[in-house]
């Protein structure tokens, strides 16, 4: 019986690590790549991929989805996704890899799932299957693989980051809603044209009766006034000081550089997923 054995890029560095460390621990097995393009990627990601492909020496495969956001958004009556909807993650990223695996998985092919879980992250789950032929595996927790070796891995790949990660925490939408305020700040200065789409859907969903708004309690439009630009800012230095003062910096210890969840204390494993943000 055939075998696949299929591994999901993101766009975001551990998947990317992963990658990396399946090729070079395991040359002998035949890996298919894949990103599923949401096409509401930041230019970043289309780089970083670039470099990842030259590295593994195949193409990554390009999952389109069959109907696009903007579809989407209309059938689920113009609504933004939220964390609690997330219909984009459903209709975008899982309805095309399904799609993609539909007619091997329904014919008895067994499809090895290499999912980027790091060695840190216990409470994550990674990407479960319903079909009994699709099994799961984790080879970074294996390996006993945490952060700070995603990092060197990378590096000593020469793949390197992607360079969204100097002013946002993870991958995913240009839009994606689990952003921080200080993210959305940096998008609008970062990629204002981006911004302004994200303003424009915003502006669809509220005036189509929608109550949610891309950041919790305020609009785009309130968080990129100057008064509340300047706030946001000042917060998020405020807290990065004291995070600094809690964790001073030993380049002895090895340990990887703040992200903007430590600077918030939020849990990694609550504020993305394993779909988009690995
Ligand atoms: S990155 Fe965010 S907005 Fe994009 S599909 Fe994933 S959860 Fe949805």
């Amino acid at each position: 019986m055939r075998e696949r054995h299929i591994l999901g890029v993101s766009g975001g560095r551990d998947s990317a690590a992963l990658a990396v460390h399946m090729r070079q621990t395991r040359p002998d097995l035949r890996l298919e790549y894949f990103f599923t393009d949401t096409g509401k990627e930041l230019p970043e990601v289309y780089s970083f991929l670039d470099r990842l492909e030259g590295f593994l020496g195949q193409p990554i495969a390009r999952l389109n989805p069959d109907r696009d956001f903007d579809f989407w958004m209309a059938e689920y009556g113009n609504f933004l996704p939220s964390p609690r909807t997330r219909w984009c993650t459903r209709q975008l990223k899982l309805r095309p890899l399904e799609h993609w695996l539909r007619a091997d998985l329904e014919a008895g092919v067994t499809v090895h799932s290499y999912v980027a879980i790091r060695a840190d992250e216990p409470s994550r789950e990674g990407y479960t299957s319903t079909q009994s032929n699709m099994l799961v595996h984790l080879p970074l927790r294996d390996a006993g693989i945490d952060r700070k070796g995603v990092i060197d891995i990378l590096r000593n790949a020469d793949v390197g980051e992607p360079e969204y990660y100097d002013w946002r925490s993870r991958s995913g939408c240009t839009f994606c809603f689990f952003q921080q305020k200080i993210e959305w700040v940096r998008l609008a200065e970062r990629h204002p044209d981006r911004f302004d789409e994200a303003v424009a859907y915003e502006k669809t969903a509220i005036d189509g009766g929608s109550p949610f708004t891309w950041s919790q309690g305020e609009s785009l439009i309130a968080l990129t006034k100057p008064d509340r630009v300047a706030q946001i800012k000042a917060d998020y230095e405020k807290r990065l000081d004291r995070l600094r003062k809690r964790r001073p910096a030993n380049p002895l210890s090895g340990r990887s550089p703040e992200t903007i969840d430590d600077v918030y204390g939020i849990e990694e494993a609550s504020a993305g997923c394993v779909i988009c943000h690995k």
